[in-house]
């Protein structure tokens, strides 16, 4: 059976497994419109450097998903934008969806006058605050769309106007409000994916006090050429070159008091990381400090080819305590180790803890009767028919099994569109 040319699935979310979603009803016939809070899509993947277990660049794989959705009319997409409200029902939705204004029009060219001109500097997220963007700003230097994009809290408005002045192209427009607008859909999607687990709440790692102790995916920006560094990876104190690393798994995963369940990922994450920095400096020394060690079929080759390396060190121990060396800015680890049952204490140029994954739908409630477990994952099994979930949003994956998830809930998706089932 053909599937009428109007039929819309709208998803929420455009990182990979929202992106795949999309592409996978698009270009069986549907229609589909991707809502995206951030300005960019690509969601996590965009700041990662590398994907295990092959070490190739995630934005490989990025760029040609986004010159599919270019080429491709049946789909659209709004960044900065989220869905308030959902009514209807499987076949016949009409979801409310607010963009925020980006204050940049498609006029911009990405020549970067403005960035000179602007005198706010503001934290750089994507880089976890570890460098500085001016008001005015490009996402990130491969960012899709290619487009500034204004904070708003930050700037300084009209009285200001600096960035207006700077732009040949016409493209900068402080009046541009907020607005809000309806899309129907016959079946919606929730790719919401998940947010590094806030680090500060394990005391004991000590994550903002101690500044060389750093979280997982800061590794990855500090790691990445277009990174904070420019991929040179530097401790945060004093910018020495790391030559001495360890890593602190399942810091937060695994734990009654923090998240409840196995991340799936930060070990081969940490191992991955690994060889950023082995292969970076040679004489490089890692020591991964492990409760237990997960690396799930097929990347089991790659555990053995870390673990072959003599200057990587796995150590099964629970971190019990982390502190500065006061004077030299070094860490100190403390850790039970179980093999050899004593307590060790070992110092570190630099500290990266295996943060563990959180759904972003534990923080916000989403609209559409969607329903979460205790931990915020989304209860696939409860959603009302017609509506999806998928990728992180439902459970913590590597980016290939969010991908064969998101063409599983495409094919759903097609079957309500078709079936009206
Ligand atoms: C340190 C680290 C390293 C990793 N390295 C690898 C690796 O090498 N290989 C690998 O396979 N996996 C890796 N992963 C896992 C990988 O990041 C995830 O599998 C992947 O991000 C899942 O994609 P997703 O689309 O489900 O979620 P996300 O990437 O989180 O995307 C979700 C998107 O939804 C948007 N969103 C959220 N809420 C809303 C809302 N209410 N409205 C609109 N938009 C919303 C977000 O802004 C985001 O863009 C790593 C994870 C970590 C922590
Ligand atoms: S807003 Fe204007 S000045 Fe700024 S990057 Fe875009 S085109 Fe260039
Ligand atoms: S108006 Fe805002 S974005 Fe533009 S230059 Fe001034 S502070 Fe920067």
């Amino acid at each position: 059976m053909a599937i009428a040319p109007d039929k819309t699935v709208l998803v929420v979310g455009g990182g990979i497994s929202g992106i795949t979603a999309a592409l996978e009803t698009a270009e069986a016939g549907t229609k589909a419109v991707i809502v995206e809070r951030n300005p960019y899509l690509g969601g996590r993947v965009a700041q990662l450097y590398r994907y295990f277990p092959k070490l190739c660049p995630p934005y490989c794989g990025l760029e040609l998903n986004f010159r599919r959705i270019k080429e491709n009319p049946a789909i659209s997409f709004y960044t900065l934008a989220e869905v308030e409200d959902i009514s209807g029902s499987a076949g016949a939705f009409k979801a409310r969806v607010k963009q925020k204004a980006r204050y940049v029009n498609e006029k911009c060219t990405a020549c970067g006058a403005c960035v000179d001109a602007c005198p706010v500097e503001r934290p750089n997220e994507f880089n976890f605050g570890m460098d500085t963007t001016k008001a005015i700003y490009l996402p990130h230097d491969l960012s899709f769309p290619m487009r500034y994009v204004i904070d708003a809290s930050v700037c300084k408005g009209k009285e200001c106007g600096k960035c207006v002045e700077a732009c040949k192209y016409g493209a900068i427009d402080l009046e541009m409000k907020d607005r809000t607008f309806e899309v129907e859909a016959g079946a919606v999607v929730y790719a919401t994916g998940w947010n590094p687990y806030d680090a500060t709440k394990m005391e004991n790692l000590s994550f903002g006090n101690v500044k060389n102790v750093i979280t997982n995916m800061m590794m990855e920006r500090l790691s990445a050429p277009n990174g904070p560094t420019q991929g040179k990876i530097l401790r945060p104190s004093d910018g020495k070159e790391v030559q001495n690393i360890a890593f602190v798994q399942c810091a937060g995963s695994r734990d009654e008091n923090h998240l409840n369940y196995c991340s799936a990922i930060c070990c081969m994450a940490s191992m991955k990381q690994a060889s950023y920095i082995r292969e970076k400096h040679p004489d490089s020394k890692v020591t991964i400090f492990y409760i237990d060690l997960r690396a799930p079929g097929k990347y089991e080759d790659f555990y053995r080819k870390i673990e072959s390396d003599e200057n990587i060190t796995f150590v099964k121990g629970k971190v019990a305590k982390i502190e500065e060396d006061s004077g030299s800015g070094d860490v100190v680890v403390t850790v039970e180790d179980v093999a050899n049952i004593k307590k060790i204490q070992e110092k570190f140029d630099m500290v990266v803890l295996a943060a563990g994954m959180e759904p972003q739908a534990k923080t916000v409630s989403l609209p559409g009767g969607v329903k979460t477990e205790d931990n915020g994952f989304i209860l696939s099994d409860a959603l009302p028919s017609g509506v999806f979930a998928t990728g992180v949003a439902t459970r913590p994956l590597d980016v290939n099994t969010s991908n064969q998830d998101a063409t599983s809930k495409a094919i759903k998706c097609l079957q309500i569109l078709v079936g009206g089932k």
